[in-house]
């Protein structure tokens, strides 16, 4: 058995790559595979509008929300909201001020981008300690007049995640809660409602790299600045339902048998119970035992992607090379934080974290 811990490009689930592969060369007896068939012929527009539907019903999206399919990324949305949103406040073509929470390396890339487009305030961070908890709401400052206040609410490096919904309006002009999910988007039930916009790439929770999930409220579309390219200004991409230019076409129908695979599994309430035992089984064993550390605070860690260490990182090569015998693969953490990192999206069955726990426990009483 292979276990895929990989932080993205991620697991999928081995049923949607079965039923990907069997669809392959012919899918339901068109004589065309989903990668030659035309977006605006009816097989696709079929596909594209069941997939549109389920994500709609999913994530419970509200009616007054668009749900659009791009390309580019999550870091490509880094100029994209701006370029969407930062004249929000001005009304003359000209960006205002953006307001930015710092929690981690994907805050730090999105604060970068941004300041090319508009001014930004980082009205919190948690910079200085290394990033291992996000900043209590009470202690942001806020500007009066942000055009939109943006978070990344997993970050996929650090492994922090938000367990609260932020409320921005009242300290500002009723400014919009913009939030990067890019890493835990349908992991957890989301009142879509306190959000301006919800932005993820889907090569992490969702499905293959190519395709960028943007799902805005419709009174935030029509606002871009004159600079902003056509085909990432949201409300010509709204009016043309996502086929403005072609959409990437072949990791859509992929999300789409992953959005079916979600509803077979009892929909996100679902999916979120899974996710609660999962990273409980793994840090329950990680606080059990000094060998191994976290250094996240307990209330802020990340259900998702899970950092942590050997005590003696001496041992980090033997520890990955025999999880890889182990058919336990990608464990290695990302450069920037070194030690391990277990990402444990949706697709990661429970018997793969058990997997996981079982080997933290055998290298122990090895090398222990
Ligand atoms: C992976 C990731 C990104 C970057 O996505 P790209 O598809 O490489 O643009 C941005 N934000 C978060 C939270 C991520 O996990």
């Amino acid at each position: 058995m292979i276990y895929n811990f990989s932080a993205g490009p991620a697991v999928l689930p081995k049923e949607v790559l079965q039923q990907a592969a069997d669809e392959m060369l012919d899918w339901h007896g068109s004589g065309m595979s989903v990668m030659e068939m035309s977006h605006r012929g009816k097989e696709y527009m079929s596909i594209i509008e069941a997939t549109l539907r389920d994500m709609r019903e999913l994530f419970a999206v509200p009616d007054n929300y668009k749900v659009l399919f791009l390309q580019g990324g999550a870091i490509a949305e880094n100029a994209i909201i701006p370029m969407n949103l930062a004249g929000l406040r001005t009304g003359n073509g000209q960006p205002g001020v953006a307001d930015y929470i710092n929690t981690g390396s994907w805050s730090v890339k999105s604060i970068k981008e941004a300041r090319r487009y508009c001014e930004v305030n980082v009205a919190a961070s948690s910079e200085a300690e290394q990033f291992a908890s996000i900043p209590a709401r009470d202690s942001w400052k806020l500007s009066r007049d942000a055009a939109y206040v943006h978070v990344c609410t997993n970050e996929t490096i650090d492994g922090v995640e938000y367990h609260f919904t932020p409320d921005v309006a009242a300290d500002t002009d009723n400014a919009p809660l913009v939030a990067d999910m890019s890493s835990h988007i349908l992991s957890r039930v989301v009142d879509v409602s306190k959000y301006g916009v919800i932005y993820a790439g889907a090569q992490k929770n969702i499905g293959p790299a190519g395709v960028t999930i943007v799902i805005v409220r419709e009174d935030l579309l029509g606002h871009a600045l004159p600079i902003c390219p056509s085909a990432f200004n949201w409300k010509i991409v709204a009016d043309n339902d996502s086929m403005y230019n072609t959409p990437p076409t072949y990791a859509i129908y992929i999300a789409g048998l992953v959005f079916q695979w979600l509803k077979r599994q009892g929909g996100v309430a679902a999916m979120e119970k899974r996710n609660i035992a999962k990273a409980a089984l793994l840090y329950d064993y990680l606080d059990s035992t000094e060998f191994f550390q976290t250094k996240i605070v307990k209330q802020c860690r990340s259900r998702m992607n899970v950092p942590f260490f050997l005590h003696d990182e001496r041992l980090n090569e033997a520890f990955l090379a025999g999880a890889k015998t182990h058919g336990l693969l990608q464990l290695k953490g990302h450069k920037s934080v070194g030690g391990m990192r277990a990402s444990i999206y949706n697709a990661m069955p429970y018997e793969g974290v058990a997997a996981l726990v079982d080997y933290l426990r055998e290298f122990e009483r090895m090398q222990g």
